[in-house]
């Protein structure tokens, strides 16, 4: 159960949640990179010899049709498929809304200059499928290079038993317009995105979570691809007033600790009979699920919750840790969005759990943990696209600027550059650049 602690522990706190991150060791790497060169040793036949190996399944194709995924989507249960729509719907708007546009500035004597915004050529999703399925992945991932226009999304997840992929799979991989989809995982599924094999044509990034071997695979191939990032565990932070309902604080908190015996959950309040009432509830709802054995090795190891003096101290702490989730469940939580520099996603009110966004709100669920949400963001539609920026001059302007271009040239000691303003304005040298 959680561990309190109070507001003075913070540091005792960021030390342990840093021990936590998740290292992969020198054999995963080292299986990872072997993998990897046996791909781009032997292409597709090493595909199907490594997914013989690892998923005990024989694969004779490794691309399904589009025939094959329409069949496969028809198969999902009608509820389900109907959930996901929905889903999809609210993804769609809520990415639409992130689209960066391209621009032009118009100065005088004919100069203008501008960046345009253009999507990547062709991204690869890796779609994790070893323990379980996660057709919300698909979306998370997908849809975000849809709407930035990406042309070309191939999508690779481990097959099912039966050489194809489950129903509920088939069914997301339809909603998002993904046509393109082979049935291989693991590192040999990063490696062949990243080289290509004789079936299949090499991406430009690689996004999409997956077990260690995929992490390994996808920081091994950086460089020669983009890649999105590599996830820890996931971590939600509760900040929750004495308005709470501690049913709810501790649903939610539990909802991320079934993840993974290495998942956080912390809980911070400035209500001390809270805390105590949480703790019921927690061993109330946790004894009927059926991850609880995950659920008690995860609050164990990393289940906190701390007592705070006033909401700015919550929110400081909030801020030192920058978790993935935040939920903001207080009265008012606009008034202290504001005060949040650093979370990859907050959650506002007492009734926005954030399993809805996990699913169903429509932002994106793939987010930044182990406090990295200080330097970077959830996946999104920037994450591909590019900026390439254009730059006009005439004749009349470049006159007015030619000295000023010299001087700086020259200061640099790169005459070169300093002569190709200058051939163009004979007249015009870099002593006639004024102080
Ligand atoms: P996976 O698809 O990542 O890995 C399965 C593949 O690993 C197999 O196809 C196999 O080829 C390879 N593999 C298995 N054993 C191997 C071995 N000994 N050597 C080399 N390769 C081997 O699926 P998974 O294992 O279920 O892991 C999925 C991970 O993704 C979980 O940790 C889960 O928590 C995470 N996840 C994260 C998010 C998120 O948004 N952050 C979402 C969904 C899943």
């Amino acid at each position: 159960m959680l561990t309190e602690l109070n507001a003075g522990d913070l540091q005792a706190l960021k030390e342990w949640l840093k021990s936590r991150t998740q290292t992969i060791g020198a054999d995963i790497y080292g299986a990872a990179a072997g993998i990897i060169d046996q791909v781009r040793a032997q292409g597709d036949q090493a595909l199907k010899d490594l997914t013989k190996q690892f998923d005990k399944v024989d694969i004779d194709t490794l691309r399904l049709t589009e025939a094959q995924i329409d069949e496969l989507a028809a198969q999902a249960d009608p509820a389900f498929v109907k959930a996901l729509k929905g889903a999809r719907d609210n993804i769609l708007e809520f990415h639409e809304a992130q689209k960066q546009n391209s621009f032009l500035l118009n100065r005088p004597n004919g100069v203008y200059l501008g960046q345009r915004v253009i999507p990547l050529d062709a991204v690869g999703i890796y779609v994790p499928g070893g323990r379980a399925q996660y057709p919300s992945s698909v979306l998370m991932n997908a849809i975000p290079a849809k709407v930035a226009g990406v042309k070309r999304i191939v999508m690779m997840t481990p097959p099912a038993a039966n050489g194809l992929v489950e129903p509920n799979i088939a069914c997301a991989a339809r909603l998002a317009g993904i046509t393109e989809l082979y049935v291989t995982g693991g590192a040999q599924a990063i490696a062949a995105m990243a080289y290509g094999t004789e079936s299949i044509a090499p991406v430009d990034k690689i996004v999409g979570p997956g077990n260690a071997f995929v992490a390994a695979a996808k920081k091994l191939v950086y460089g020669t691809v983009d890649i999105d990032m590599i996830a820890g565990p996931s971590e939600i932070l509760v900040i929750a007033d004495s308005g709470a309902d501690p049913a709810f604080v501790a649903a939610d908190l539990l909802s991320q600790a079934e993840h993974d015996p290495l998942a956080s959950a912390m809980f911070v309040t400035t209500d001390a009979g809270l805390i105590r009432k949480v703790k019921e509830e927690l061993q109330k709802q946790s004894a009927f699920l059926p991850k609880k054995d995950i659920v008690e090795a995860s609050l164990a190891n990393y289940g906190r919750s701390i007592l705070c003096e006033s909401m700015e101290q919550c929110l400081e702490i909030a801020n030192q840790i920058a978790p993935e989730h935040l939920e903001l469940m207080v009265e008012n939580p606009m008034n202290w969005l504001g005060q949040v520099r650093h979370a990859g996603s907050v959650f506002l009110g007492y009734y926005t759990c954030e399993s809805i966004g996990d699913y169903y709100g429509g932002t994106n669920h793939v987010l930044p943990t182990s406090g990295t949400a200080k330097f970077s963001s959830a996946l999104g539609v920037d994450a591909f696209v590019k900026r390439s920026s254009f730059l006009h001059y005439t004749k009349e302007q470049l006159e007015q600027d030619s000295a000023a271009i010299q001087t700086l040239a020259t200061a640099e000691h790169l005459q070169a550059h300093a002569t190709a303003a200058a051939i163009r304005t004979p007249s015009i040298t870099a002593d006639d650049q004024k102080a």
